[in-house]
């Protein structure tokens, strides 16, 4: 049996010049620094691309969620490369579409609806997280 983990990996894409790109970085960061702090990591997709071993063990021995900006699912297919199963894969215009009031915008740096839709989608996976990090299903 695995040993419980303790931490769950949340991998945005790289999302450069996409502004769903920047929703799926904003949402890792809000899950990272205000909604479970101390429960989730992340790391820099091309770490995984150039095969940094730190980032490797990382993402094989920890329960791992892909944000990603667009179709081409660009870090989901990174961590499949590793021949890891992401626990859960998000697409960042799903979050857009449950909430249609907040239609996000800016790429560098996301506007307020945009924002306000990334702090809600932490939220929403928060629950997601604590089951990884009980061990269970999420
Ligand atoms: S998934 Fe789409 S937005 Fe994200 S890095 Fe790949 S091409 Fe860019």
């Amino acid at each position: 049996m695995n040993p419980k983990p303790q931490k769950v990996v949340v991998l945005p894409c790289s999302g450069i010049g996409k502004v769903y790109g920047a929703l799926a970085r904003e949402t890792t960061y809000e899950l990272m620094d205000r909604v479970r702090p101390g429960m989730v990591v992340t790391a820099c997709l091309p770490l995984l691309v150039v095969e940094d071993p730190e980032t490797r063990q990382l993402v094989a021995g920890n329960p791992v969620i892909t944000i990603d900006g667009c179709p081409k699912s660009c870090a989901r297919k990174c961590v499949e490369a590793q021949g890891v199963t992401p626990r859960e894969t998000i697409q960042a215009m799903d979050f857009y579409k449950a909430h249609k009031d907040c239609k996000p915008d800016g790429i560098a740096e996301l506007d307020e609806n945009g924002r306000r839709l990334a702090a809600m989608a932490a939220d929403e996976m928060a629950p997601v997280v604590d089951a990884l990090v009980a061990g269970g299903e999420k």
